[in-house]
């Protein structure tokens, strides 16, 4: 059996990462989804192993000693980590596997595989972010701007991904990232086995 691809998502608050995630997950068959950790406190909704699994400071940092994640970094004052056990299992059961996680844990990954695929998820235009931002109504203005000055230092490393998926309409940036992960399935370097099989009959 062939190993899983890994992917991995990226893309600054307000640029509908979840959302798209999780219509790509429930469209595709054999794609894993890796849950990671956390010391920040789920928010309203968010359930304990599926969208995160939330930790202690003290057990996050046993498990950095553990080896048990695969990268981790500090964002906003939390931990935030990627289980290597649970990525592994997927990967060697020949699961693709999507990891959404910041730009710096990116690069990170990259250097562990360097065949994974990295995938930058870009708003529109940085006006139509800022709006989005605003629509949450939920912050205040200062928020709002250190936000969107974030948004736009994380996009400054977006040079770094393989491919980019704009979200300005929601089902078309579903439909691209699962046409990245369709055509990253085929590219020659990942299929040459099955080529000397095909050629061995
Ligand atoms: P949030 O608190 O909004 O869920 O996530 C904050 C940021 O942390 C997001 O950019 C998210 O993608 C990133 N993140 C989530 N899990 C991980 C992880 O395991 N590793 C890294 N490096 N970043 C993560």
């Amino acid at each position: 059996m062939n190993k899983g691809l890994l992917f991995v998502v990226s893309a600054p608050a307000g640029c509908g990462k979840d959302t798209i995630l999780e219509q790509v997950l429930a469209k595709t068959e054999n794609v894993g989804y890796s849950v990671s950790a956390t010391t920040r406190a789920p928010r309203p909704g968010e359930v304990d192993g599926v969208h995160y699994h939330f930790h202690t400071r003290e057990s996050f940092e046993q498990m950095i000693k553990d080896g048990a994640v695969l990268e981790y970094t500090e964002y906003i004052g939390n931990y935030y980590g990627t289980p290597r056990k649970a990525v592994e299992d997927m990967l060697a059961q020949g699961k693709d596997v999507i990891l959404k996680i910041e730009v710096e844990g990116a690069m990170n990954i990259k250097k562990l595989f360097p065949e994974c695929c990295l995938v930058f998820i870009l708003p529109p235009s940085m006006a139509e972010l800022e709006r989005r931002l605003r629509k949450r109504g939920t912050e205040d203005e200062e928020t709002i701007l250190r936000r969107t000055a974030q948004a736009r230092n994380e996009i400054g490393t977006a040079v770094n991904y393989d491919y980019f998926v704009v979200n300005d309409a929601l089902e078309e940036a579903v439909d691209d990232l699962i046409a990245v992960i369709r055509a990253e399935k085929c590219r020659k370097a990942r299929c040459m086995e099955m080529l000397e099989k095909i050629k061995g009959e």
